[in-house]
């Protein structure tokens, strides 16, 4: 009989989860536990490690993807205006072994499908998650905090949609021998989405409450008065982005250790941010990774 070896096992794949708990952080951001019988096969390789999360339909009806090999085709193929509407999510913390992954949703008004779901989920409540396969050898990517080793300075500038990346990265760098000199600026909605971080003596945090401002616009000004070393070299031309038409990624993994930068938050804010850095105070586009999360007015998914 001939041997038939079994397909080797994709990157990503499906995953179906209940909502087991939703936990109030800050007056904007919840923390969702969801549980599902195969969560125990759900890998996450960095604290910014991307997850896309189906919701319930037009109609209200959860999401009930089959799970086979080919369901990504299936789901493109059905029509924009009846399928699950799908977003892109953080895995905050996976308990594998519980069975048991946080999701950190920013609750900010029924305007789209995942904060409408949010605001008004009930325990019980089934989703879908498209999430890392523990089982795929090798690193299947869909994160982008790629540090230098022996990383000496960071700037992280971002906003509420990227503070449970942040969050993670601190606790990461946190438990290091010897973190590195971190400066961070995180813009919030109001004064009462502060929570608390992991922090060490070279780590210099700043809350910045948006009140009811322009989104990002804290950001920008961050970005012009962080401390950031300057390349000896002309700056290069940057390649234009519509930030209302696609999506702002320009990421790098070539930087070396003297210093790296990790922002992410509204695409314009990002846009001017990139600009702002790299054209005018001349930092090395190599070590810096620019995000654009959401995109104000704009559904980007
Ligand atoms: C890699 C990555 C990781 C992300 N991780 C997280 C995460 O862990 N937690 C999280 O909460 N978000 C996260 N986001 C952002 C999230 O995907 C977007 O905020 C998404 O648009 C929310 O979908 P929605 O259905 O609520 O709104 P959409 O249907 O996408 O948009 C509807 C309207 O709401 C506006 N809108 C969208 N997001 C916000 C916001 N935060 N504040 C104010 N207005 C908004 C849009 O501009 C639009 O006008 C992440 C995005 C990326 C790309």
């Amino acid at each position: 009989m001939p041997q038939h070896a079994s397909p080797p096992a994709s990157p990503y794949r499906l995953f179906d989860v209940a909502l087991k708990d939703k936990t109030p952080l800050s007056a904007h951001l919840w923390r969702f536990t969801f549980e599902g019988p195969e969560v125990g096969q759900m890998a996450t390789l960095a604290p910014d490690q991307r997850i896309k999360i189906f919701f319930p339909d037009p109609q209200g009806r959860p999401p009930a993807m089959a799970i086979t090999p080919d369901w990504y085709a299936r789901y493109k193929k059905q029509d924009v205006e009846t399928r699950p509407p799908m977003r892109t999510y953080t895995i905050r913390a996976l308990r594998a072994a519980a069975g048991e992954v946080d999701v950190d949703f920013v609750l900010h008004g029924e305007t789209g499908p995942a904060s409408t779901w949010a605001t008004r989920a009930q325990p019980g409540e089934r989703l879908q998650l498209m999430a890392p396969n523990a089982a795929f050898e090798g690193d299947g990517g869909g994160y982008e905090w790629k540090p230098p080793r022996g990383l000496q300075r960071l700037l992280l500038i971002a906003d509420e949609t990227a503070l449970p990346a942040v969050a993670g990265i601190l606790e990461e760098l946190a438990a290091l021998p010897a973190p590195p000199e971190t400066q961070l600026f995180i813009e919030v909605p109001d004064q009462d989405d502060e929570i608390p971080l992991a922090t060490w003596p070279g780590l210099a945090a700043e809350w910045m409450a948006r009140n009811l401002g322009a989104p990002g616009a804290l950001m920008i000004a961050a970005a012009q008065r962080a401390v950031v070393p300057s390349a000896a070299r002309a700056a290069p031309a940057l390649a234009e982005v519509d930030v209302d038409e696609g999506i702002l990624w320009d990421v790098s993994a070539a930087g070396d250790a003297g210093f790296y930068g990790w922002v992410a938050g509204e695409a314009a804010a990002v846009l001017a941010i990139r600009r702002l850095l790299i054209t005018e105070r001349k930092v090395d586009k190599a070590s810096l990774n620019l995000m654009g999360y959401w995109r104000e007015g704009r559904v980007l998914d």
